[in-house]
Formats: structure tokens, sequence, C-alpha cells
């Protein structure tokens, strides 16, 4: 259990430990997922979810309240909590270190408490909850609500604390780190210093909620971090890249920041959650071929077309009269401007450079 969620960094490469497993990312991984979420839905959700909750008063037996579940304050929750974590699934690492044990972090809280038991047991069973019913089911559900509301509540603070982090880490990032940033002249560890003070202060003392553990890894014991606090280790991806002067860049295809492999890497590897899975360095690479290939095609197809039709002028010059060669020829010249600029598709041009014919 103390090895759950363990932070390491080793040259470009992040390790983070979930339940003993390790996962290898790219350095900056939590900053960059925490960039890439949008958060607003989220805590207009959480914010929508305790209201309601708050809205159903009274003390009943668990059992009579789930008769209807969406009038129940712990299924709510319950139900919130599984909408919070399906919101992670291409963000693991928030998935991990953050989603994924906002119910554990929560419920620690309230160790004494035995409705954190009936708590947990409700979210680890949702959608269903037959076996926690039969268990609790007599129980009168009072603190069990309470708890229900104070656990929403907590959720939709620490993402307001993220939604926050997220446009301030954004800012520290440009100023600091960024290859083209506005201080790309600046020598990478004067820009820290640059930065508003009011806004050093806000995380410098982040790493107060991170604790350093030792990680068995292959027989070789190693330094990780550990923390409740998403926004802490995200900080302490940042002082690490800052340090190790780690410079990120805006990807050239989706415009988001990453961590370029070397000075030459323009595309991220983010991957299009569609049916091609491609990543925007496979986009890019296919585009800059694909592009090259019609736009040669294109001019070969002209030339063919023009030759055939100048042997046409020159064979049977009434029926090809050379002027109307120069015409043809200036549109030609147009069309393929035209596709360049993909105003028209390939097929369109093939059309429209046909030798006008008898
Ligand atoms: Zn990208």
């Amino acid at each position: 259990m103390d090895f759950l969620n363990t932070v390491q960094f080793e040259g470009k490469r992040e390790f983070i430990f979930v339940s003993g497993e390790k996962q290898i990312y790219p350095v900056g991984q939590i900053i960059f997922s925490i960039l890439d979420t949008d958060w607003e839905p989220l805590i207009a959700d959480a914010n929508k979810t305790s209201a309601r909750i708050m809205d159903l008063k009274g003390s009943f037996e668990i059992g009579k309240r789930m008769e209807s579940p969406s009038e129940s304050p712990y299924y709510l929750a319950a139900a919130f909590n599984n909408r919070f974590d399906s919101a992670f699934t291409s963000a693991p690492v928030l998935f991990y270190l953050f989603s994924s044990q906002m119910p554990f972090f929560f419920v620690r809280k309230y160790q004494g408490d035995s409705a954190s038991k009936v708590f947990a047991s409700f979210i680890k069973e949702y959608p269903v909850f037959d076996d926690t019913l039969r268990s609790f089911g007599s129980l009168k559900d009072e603190s069990l609500s309470f708890l229900s509301v104070q656990y929403v509540i907590s959720a939709a603070k620490a993402l307001k604390r993220i939604h926050q982090f997220k446009s301030d880490i954004e800012y520290i990032i440009k100023e600091t780190l960024d290859t083209d940033g506005p201080n790309s002249n600046m020598p990478i560890e004067k820009r820290y210093a640059s930065l508003p003070p009011e806004l050093r202060k806000k995380y410098e003392r982040s790493d107060a909620a991170v604790s350093v553990k030792c990680v068995l890894d292959s027989d070789r014991p190693s330094m990780g971090y550990y923390s409740e606090d998403i926004c802490a280790l995200a900080f302490l991806e940042f002082e690490y890249m800052y340090i190790n002067s780690l410079a990120v860049r805006k990807c050239d295809n989706c415009g988001r920041y990453f961590l370029p492999f070397s000075s030459l890497s323009r595309y991220c590897g983010r991957v299009a959650y569609d049916k091609n899975q491609k990543s925007c360095k496979d986009f890019a690479a296919m585009d800059k071929y694909s592009d090259k290939l019609s736009r040669n095609a294109a001019k070969k197809l002209y030339r063919q077309r023009a030759n055939a039709y100048q042997m046409r002028c020159s064979r049977a010059p009434s029926a090809f009269p050379r002027s109307e060669y120069e015409l043809w020829k200036e549109n030609a010249k147009k069309l393929i401007e035209a596709f360049e600029n993909g105003d028209i598709t390939e097929e369109q041009f093939d059309k429209a450079i046909q030798i006008p014919g008898k």
C-alpha cells in the first residue's frame, strides 16, 4: 500500500508505480495531461450533483432509500464518482494518481466512522448495490448522506484547484520551458526568477505535500515521490524539468505542449482517439508524404497533357489552334495553384485539365 502511486524520474522518462506495476511515460506526463483536460464540465457536474444531493433531506433506512436510487444521496455520489473516473480514460496518469484514488483518500479521513465503510462499498459496487444493501440495508442513512455530499464537495474543490493550477502551470511553462516562448532568448536558469513572485510562492511550498519514498526497482533501490496532491506532484515534475533544462514545445499539429525527443521534433505523440488511432507524429509524416506525392503527381499529369496537346497542335493545327493551347496552359497553371492550396481535389484537377477534344 505504501508504494502505491509513486512517481520517479530518470532522464527524460518518468515512472509511475500503480499497485506495484511500473508505467513509463515521457517526463511531464502529469502536467501535459492536466493541460489536455477540460476541467470545467467536471466542475459543473460536481456542483450540480452536490446541490442535488443537498435537496434530498431526511433520515431513512438505507434499504428504504435505495428503493428509488435516483433519490439516494449515496447512489448519486457513486454515479458521480463513476463519471469522474471515466473522464480520464484517455489520461491514465490522472486516473491512477487522481480520480481512482479520490474515494480512498477521502474515506481515510473518516476512518473511525462506520458510514465511511458503507460509502466505500457503494462506490466499489456501483452501478449495482445488492451486496452493500444486504449488509447495511437496515442502517439509518443520516451520516452516510452527509458523507456523500462531503465527498462530492471535496471533489469539486480538488477540481477547482487543478483548474486553477492548469492556467498557472501553462503560464509558468510558457515563460520558462517553452522553446518558442517569450523568454527563449534568456538562459533557462534565469527564466524562473522572472516569474511574478506571488505565482512562485503559490507552488514552491507544495513539496511539503510530497514525501520521498524508496522504491525497489529490479533490486536497485531508487527514490520516488508520493503525494495525495496531484498538483504537488505536477509541480515536482515541473521542477525536475526545469532543473534538468528539459524544454518543451507546442506540437505543430495539435498545438499542445510536449517534450520533444530532439530539437528537430515538431510533433507530439498524442493519439487521436478515432478509428485510425494515429498520433500527431504519424499524421504529420503521412501528410507530408501524400502532399508531396500528389503535388508531384499533379505536375506530372499536367506535363503529360501539355506534351500531348502540343503534339496535336503541330499535327492538326486547324483542329487544335495554338492560341487555344496557350489559353489552356494558362488555365492549367491556375488550376495547379488551386490544387496546391487545397481549393480543388485531385479528381477535379484531373477533369479540369482535360485536353479540349475533338
Ligand atoms: Zn500533437
